[in-house]
């Protein structure tokens, strides 16, 4: 009996994540500075931990709600009004989910009928092909373009629009590019939605993570776009939360309703652990949460111009916490730079191909890694191109 063909054929058709694979390859290769896996360096905030702990000792340890705890609920509420200028009903439009990877896999499994289609930008975060293809749907991609700063443009959207068009997928600040999008071509966008009736997921995830004095604008709070989109975020990023697992997901009632029965029979809840820390997160956490930015502010200004010195341009990202360099000075393609590199210099850094055949010809460099690790890897980075410049 062989075991690969008990395996469903969507499942066997989608490869592993190219950031694992490539990951692979650096635990192997030891004493690597990574520059890789998209994580905060921090830990999690003193105050955040401290809840979490307490819950425990108090002996909160019970499902929740399938909807997640009703103070949880009402504490992101009242931050997502607050933020996004969006105002939500605790009681039926949030949904707490496991991080904004589950609330994805719940949208398109709730929303999709097989052969519909989601356009999303790219290069773009590993997970939205894949979760896409596994509920069925068909993934379909617009490419953002260093010439635009990593925008999305309304009017290319407008040219992947079909008949099977279900939803457009956005995610601004966006991983890997570091690209936030211009309230123009948001508006662009919201109108090509309504035009044409679809819904819109926008991944928000990196929303906190701004500089430059840039003002966030979420498609959600446009007018006439709440009752058709489905805003998600989580505690990952902006909060160091990522082993937490916590994100949520804010939609009309019917669409919060639909995903909460996938969420119901998969899931049951997210952990009441983490939901605990998750309200002393939102109702505390500014001033950590702004401390964090302004050391991935100043660290990104380092990285940039040290990479633009090194020879690989690279664009000034708005937000997030990578910089998307371009490597083709070197001859080489994104992964034979990420694999030699590694090699040569033991720093890891991410093929710009992971996220899509829009990535070729760029490689991504987390910076959220101490400033220490940061300057070494950058002087590897330097001696390398430098060794591998052709033009
Ligand atoms: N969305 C984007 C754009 C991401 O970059 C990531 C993680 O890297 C996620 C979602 C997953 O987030 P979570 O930890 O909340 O599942």
């Amino acid at each position: 009996m062989s075991l690969s063909d008990k395996i469903s054929a969507r499942v066997q058709a989608v490869p592993r994540s190219g950031i694992r694979e490539f990951f692979e390859l650096v635990l192997a290769a030891g004493d690597v500075i990574s520059l890789g896996v998209g994580e905060p360096d921090f830990c999690s905030p003193w105050h955040i931990r401290e809840a979490a702990i307490f819950s425990l000792e108090k002996g909160q340890t019970s499902y929740t709600s399938n909807l997640g705890l009703l103070e949880l609920r009402k504490s992101i509420a009242k931050y997502v009004a607050a933020k996004f200028h969006v105002q939500y009903q605790p009681t039926t439009e949030v949904l707490v989910t496991v991080g904004v990877s589950e609330a994805l896999d719940l949208a398109f499994r709730a929303l999709l009928n097989p052969g519909e289609e989601v356009i999303y930008h790219e290069p773009c975060y590993v997970s939205y092909n894949p979760s896409i293809y596994m509920a069925y749907g068909t993934p379909v991609t617009v490419e953002t373009k260093i010439e635009d700063d990593f925008a999305l443009r309304a009017s290319d959207v407008e040219k992947a629009i079909t008949p099977k068009t279900k939803i457009i997928m956005l995610n601004f600040p966006t991983n890997p590019t570091g690209g936030v999008q211009p309230k123009a071509e948001l508006e662009g966008i919201a109108d090509l939605a309504k035009q044409h009736d679809l819904i819109v997921i926008t991944d928000e995830i990196y929303s906190e993570l701004l500089y430059d004095d840039r003002e966030h604008h979420s498609i959600a709070a446009l007018p006439g776009m709440k009752e058709r989109t489905i805003l998600m975020h989580g505690f990952s990023k902006a909060f160091a939360m990522t082993g937490f697992r916590l994100g949520y997901a804010c939609s009309p009632p019917e669409l919060t309703e639909a995903m909460m029965k996938v969420h119901q029979y998969s899931m049951l809840c997210a952990p009441i652990t983490a939901q605990i820390a998750a309200v002393e997160a939102l109702e505390n956490g500014a001033g950590p949460v702004e401390k964090m930015r302004k050391a991935y502010w100043h660290r990104r200004n380092l990285v940039v111009s040290e990479l633009n010195a090194a020879g690989l341009s690279c664009f000034q990202p708005g937000g997030a916490f990578y910089a998307f360099p371009e490597i083709r000075s070197t001859g080489l393609s994104s992964r034979e730079f990420a694999q030699r590199l590694l090699e040569e210099e033991k720093v890891a850094v991410v093929p710009g191909t992971a996220f899509g055949t829009a990535g070729e010809g760029f490689v991504r460099c987390c910076y959220a890694t101490d400033d220490q690790n940061l300057a070494t890897a950058l002087g590897r980075i330097k001696a390398f191109a430098g060794r591998h410049r052709v033009s």
